[in-house]
């Protein structure tokens, strides 16, 4: 396969074809920094060196009735993960305020369970309210099952965006969970675009899939026009029953990177969970791919220091993409400036 054709292509506006997808998950070892290269000339395009950091909060955990086997929060997991219901306005303006020093283009706000109760909805909406009044920051939130009521008042409430993802192929679903469905997580993703709110939603990669329900999602999530697309590699969690599922390497992650840049070329692919875990060494490479990641922590695992990030992003070139009005309010809060990135910010952000 000659890449850098199959990129031209795709720079051209054409889609690739479901062989095509299937020889990019393929690449021999020897052919995968051309094919790298390739996907880094579709990224620099649309994106150029910029990189979206994207801090989460994991503001209710555990608790769920639900069985997504590779969550250590559900019900059926034996993991012993930290429980707790909706965390304080406080504690969600805090999460911002650190989001912020470290340069997060968009704040998460995450939530277990299968869908929100009417206390939870309030009391996210109305943080939220107070956090875009306070901060420039986008707001993501991922609270479950959502219908066309509550997607309005998200919005209303000035959330940006709204994740839910797709997780696996529709004809995986079944396997992976029992108490919701594919459907009943593409009409939350409908309900999103009709709301008129920013579309965020991907998968979990190294869940038994083949390489053909891998280009089934990449393809579904293309059909469905998301706007950001989280790539999550499995961290197969101790007392989750994916416990032990471990066979992904770090080239066959970047080749599942180069598969969702060339499907969905214009937009927003972040390396998310499992980056640090399954690529390893060679997460630099990610980056010349995906044009976002998660900084700090995951929703139940340690992500990379803020530090260590910050200094990846300095020696490879790429920039944070801040949010509009970023930098009047980092004078405010007398945070550092714009460049050089600064290790110090971010360390003081683990604190939380
Ligand atoms: S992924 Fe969400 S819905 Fe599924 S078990 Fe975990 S917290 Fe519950």
């Amino acid at each position: 396969m000659l890449w850098h054709q199959l990129s031209e292509r795709v720079l051209q506006g054409k889609q690739i074809s479901r062989e095509e997808a299937l020889q990019v998950l393929a690449v021999p070892q020897e052919e995968l920094l051309e094919l790298i290269a390739a996907c880094y000339r579709v990224r620099r395009h649309y994106h150029g060196q910029k990189i979206k950091l994207n801090m989460l909060i994991n503001a209710k955990s555990g608790l769920c009735a639900e069985d997504c086997s590779y969550c250590s929060q559900s019900i059926v997991s034996k993991t012993g993960v930290e429980r707790y219901p909706l965390q304080s306005r406080e504690v969600l303006l805090e999460g911002a305020r650190q989001a912020l020093e470290v340069k997060a283009h968009t704040y998460c706000i995450v939530i277990s369970g299968r869908r929100p109760t009417e206390r939870e909805l309030k009391a996210v909406t109305e943080a939220v309210r107070e956090i875009k009044e306070k901060f420039p920051l986008r707001i993501c939130c991922c609270l479950g099952l959502l219908n066309d009521e509550e997607v309005k008042r998200l919005r209303d409430a000035g959330v940006d965006r709204i994740n839910h993802n797709l997780n696996t192929s529709e004809d995986r679903y079944g396997d992976v969970c029992s108490t919701h469905t594919f459907q009943d997580r593409t009409e939350t993703i409908e309900a999103v675009k009709r709301g008129g709110i920013s579309s965020c939603s991907g998968g979990i990669v190294g869940m038994g899939e083949s390489d053909e329900q891998i280009v089934d999602l990449v393809f579904s999530l293309r059909d469905m026009d998301i706007d950001s697309i989280p790539v999550n590699f499995l961290i197969p969690i101790p007392g989750t029953p994916l416990a032990g599922i471990e066979y992904l390497t770090p080239q066959k992650c970047l080749a599942i990177l180069c598969l969702f840049r060339l499907v969905n070329p214009s937009k927003e692919i972040r390396i998310a969970g499992g980056r640090e875990f399954h690529l390893r060494s060679l997460q630099p490479l990610g980056l010349y791919v995906a044009d976002s990641i998660f900084i700090g922590d995951y929703l139940t695992t340690r992500g990379e220091v803020p530090e260590a990030d910050m200094q990846m992003l300095q020696d490879t070139g790429f920039v944070p993409s801040l949010p509009p009005g970023w930098e009047a309010k980092s004078r405010e809060q007398e945070l550092p400036p714009e460049q050089p990135v600064s290790l110090a910010s971010a360390t003081e952000s683990r604190d939380r």
